[in-house]
């Protein structure tokens, strides 16, 4: 018998590469530091099996102590970077983090709404985990009457949702009051993370339609860098793997909840951060049993 060459198409070798991954788009700024932003946002894409693009719109320069600072991407090199892919690549899910100008917030909206972008998570990055705004007062409006109507799912937490809003939240009742009113601007659903109230449970609402759905965990001491993005992230990939969107979620919150419980420390200031690739077998073996 004829053995198989190593190259030939009916190789092992061969079928792993015709195979084709699903393609999860991040479009957000890089994080130095390595915790947050594209570099969380592209790990936890790749822990979840798919395959994940990058469109840059910001390099902040920034370690586990502070912003020093951030450079904005010019809108038609964001332009640049979302022709080269969307050319190319098809999308399955898009996940938004910052981005850091008004110029970028017209740009990615007006692109992603003529591409016809399917599944879009837009977490509302406003400020770093260190305090530094990632974006302009301004760009909150245009977020708002631009981005926001072409999201499938919004995820602000609850400093973002007051920003959004224009007023404190403090009550469940405000909590599932602001669920209503970020609806009415236009994003399919939303996620309201309550990470910042006090308390020893967390619970993150979220609105579908008439529908509420809590999420509810026991608050884990200390912060994490880089929740938020991989939160967003691990939703689009569950919605790139055709999950609906509670399931996406639900998962999603499984996912950084075991992420949060393997945070490491890392820089002179300490940041914890995570690295769900190392734990990509715990979880999807975690997964099946549930
Ligand atoms: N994107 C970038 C580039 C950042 O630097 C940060 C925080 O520092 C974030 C997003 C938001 O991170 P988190 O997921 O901790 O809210």
């Amino acid at each position: 018998m004829k053995k198989k060459q190593p190259g030939s198409p009916d190789s092992p070798a061969a079928s792993a590469i015709s195979r084709r991954k699903r393609c999860v788009l991040a479009i957000a700024g890089s994080d130095s530091s390595g915790g947050a932003g594209i570099q969380a946002d592209l790990r936890t894409i790749a822990a979840h099996g798919l395959h994940g693009l990058s469109v840059i719109t910001a390099v902040t320069a920034q370690n586990s102590g502070a912003v020093a600072s951030v450079h904005h991407v010019p809108p038609r090199q964001i332009l640049a970077q979302l022709n080269a892919v969307f050319a190319d690549f098809d999308i399955a899910a898009v996940k938004i983090g910052m981005l850091g100008s008004v110029a970028a917030v017209d740009a990615v909206a007006d692109y992603l709404r003529q591409a016809g972008a399917r599944h879009i998570v837009l977490d509302t990055v406003l400020v770093a985990s260190s305090g530094t705004a990632l974006l302009p007062a301004r760009g909150l409006a245009r977020l708002r009457a631009r981005l926001i109507p072409l999201t499938e799912l919004l995820t602000p937490n609850l400093p973002e949702a007051e920003a959004l809003l224009g007023r404190r939240l403090r009550s469940d009742l405000d909590m599932r009051r602001a669920g209503k009113d970020l609806l009415a601007l236009g994003a399919r659903a939303v996620l309201l993370k309550g990470g910042h109230r006090r308390g020893r449970l967390v619970s993150d609402y979220l609105f579908a339609g008439e529908s509420v759905t809590v999420f509810s965990h026991a608050r884990l001491p200390g912060s994490v860098r880089g929740t938020g993005c991989t939160l967003a992230s691990a939703i689009a990939a569950g919605l790139a793997s055709n999950l609906p969107l509670r399931d996406a979620v639900a998962r999603a919150e499984r996912f950084l909840q075991r992420e949060m419980q393997r945070a490491y420390r890392a820089g002179r200031a300490g940041m914890r951060a995570m690295s769900p690739a190392a734990t990509r077998a715990a979880t999807a073996a975690a997964d099946r049993k549930v």
